[in-house]
């Protein structure tokens, strides 16, 4: 071994991941625990992951039933949970059909290969690319990363998977780009997670959807983070008036408990018969009792209600609080999804919530990224207010 290959992380796992100094080893309802018994109320969710708080024991009680049951079969078979699931997914979304994986980007990765299919089945071998977006996350997979549209994911890894083209966001220019003659395919999410929560105009979105109509061009959402509850409804395109041709989902499926998803409708969804995509896990029954107590429950225990008046509420506090203090620039996203920019870096904000007992996020380097759990409270919500206001004043602003 050369002498200047260090390894920076003690342990035997790769060093991929630049984590916070704590760990975390029990979690319920919005609050975890570290190893020296210190709790953090949880405005991470596990990355928009953990919805419904940590442990719910709506899913706790489902996977429970289903491990004495029955963990793995493969797609062989046919799987009565993952049935159940794609039932409960269609019911509730314009979509006709879908398949299970175990990701985002694995998600991701079927809508890229249903787009490419799509146009050979349907006279238009010429169209073999994908429009994204500039600040778009898609995934880490050689495709996924080649759809997302920015270079510091790209870095180091070329040559890139080919057939990506990205435009701008929220550009009234960019509409007339889109088709080329090449495209299959946009694929976008309605607010970017990880570029910063920002958030599609109603007006561009509507044109983009009407573009990609007239020219038979895909219209796929990328929902990884902004479905299942997050923004208020639950997917975002909801709010948007339009029905997106695909959709993928993962994060807030299984409340922790891996699964991907794609969806599509019925005339699309044709192009994927035997043989051409498969999962060995994908919509295990396992994983499938997951995504299915997570659905009712968020179905049934008027979760989507709660996190529309309570988001507004808290956009409001945070609006006061904008106008109070210079080191909030702008509040944005929908829902449960917020992005603070502020006018300083935000990884300091950051350790000074942690060391206080909160923890949150970030999106590029001066948004502070803020994710509670569909089901937190109120009064969890002033806490973090009250927190919020001593942390800005703390000397810092
Ligand atoms: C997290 C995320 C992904 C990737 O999901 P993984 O499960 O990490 O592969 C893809 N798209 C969006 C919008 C995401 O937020």
């Amino acid at each position: 071994m050369s002498d200047t290959a260090v390894n920076q992380s003690p342990l035997p796992v790769m060093n991929t991941y630049q984590r916070f100094p704590i760990t975390i080893v029990k979690g319920k309802g919005s609050y975890v625990w570290d190893d020296n018994g210190k709790k953090y109320l949880d405005y991470t969710s596990g990355i928009a992951t953990c919805n419904l708080g940590h442990v719910p024991e709506q899913v706790h009680e489902k996977l429970s039933n289903q491990l004495d049951l029955l963990w793995h079969c493969s797609n062989l078979y046919s799987i009565p949970p993952q049935n159940e699931l794609a039932s409960l997914l269609v019911e509730h979304s314009c979509f006709d059909q879908v398949f299970f994986c175990n990701s985002g980007a694995e998600a991701n990765e079927a809508a890229i290969k249903l787009a490419k299919k799509y146009a050979k089945d349907n006279g238009f071998p010429e169209r073999t690319e994908i429009v994204t977006f500039q600040q778009s996350f898609h995934g880490r997979t050689g495709s996924t990363m080649a759809a997302t549209g920015q270079e510091k994911i790209h870095k180091g890894f070329t040559p890139l998977t080919s057939g990506f083209r990205y435009l701008n966001y929220n550009d009234e220019a960019a509409l007339d780009e889109v088709n080329n003659g090449t495209t299959t395919a946009v694929l976008l999410e309605l607010v970017q997670g990880e570029g910063g929560v920002n958030k599609a105009e109603l007006d561009w979105i509507k044109k983009l959807s009407q573009v990609c109509k007239e020219a038979n061009i895909l219209f796929m959402v990328d929902e990884v983070q902004t479905g299942m509850g997050r923004t208020g409804t639950l997917f975002a395109y909801e709010q948007y008036g339009i029905e997106p041709d695909v959709m993928t989902l993962a994060k807030g499926l299984g409340s922790g408990f891996p699964i991907g998803a794609m969806l599509a409708k019925e005339n699309i969804a044709v192009s994927f018969g035997p043989g051409t995509h498969g999962s060995t896990f994908g919509g295990n029954p396992l994983a499938s009792s997951a995504g299915i107590a997570t659905m009712e429950t968020l179905l049934n225990e008027n979760i989507l209600a709660h996190v529309t008046s309570t988001s507004k509420w808290l956009n409001n506090q945070l609006e006061e609080l904008k106008e109070k203090h210079k080191l909030i620039e702008d509040v944005h996203g929908i829902g449960f999804l917020i992005g603070l920019k502020l006018t300083a870096e935000a990884a300091p904000y950051i350790n000074e919530f942690r060391e206080k007992g909160v923890l949150v996020l970030s999106a590029g380097s001066h948004i502070l990224r803020i994710l509670p759990p569909l089901t937190t409270t109120k009064q969890e919500l002033e806490i973090f207010i009250q927190l919020l206001e001593e942390v800005m004043t703390d000397g810092r602003s």
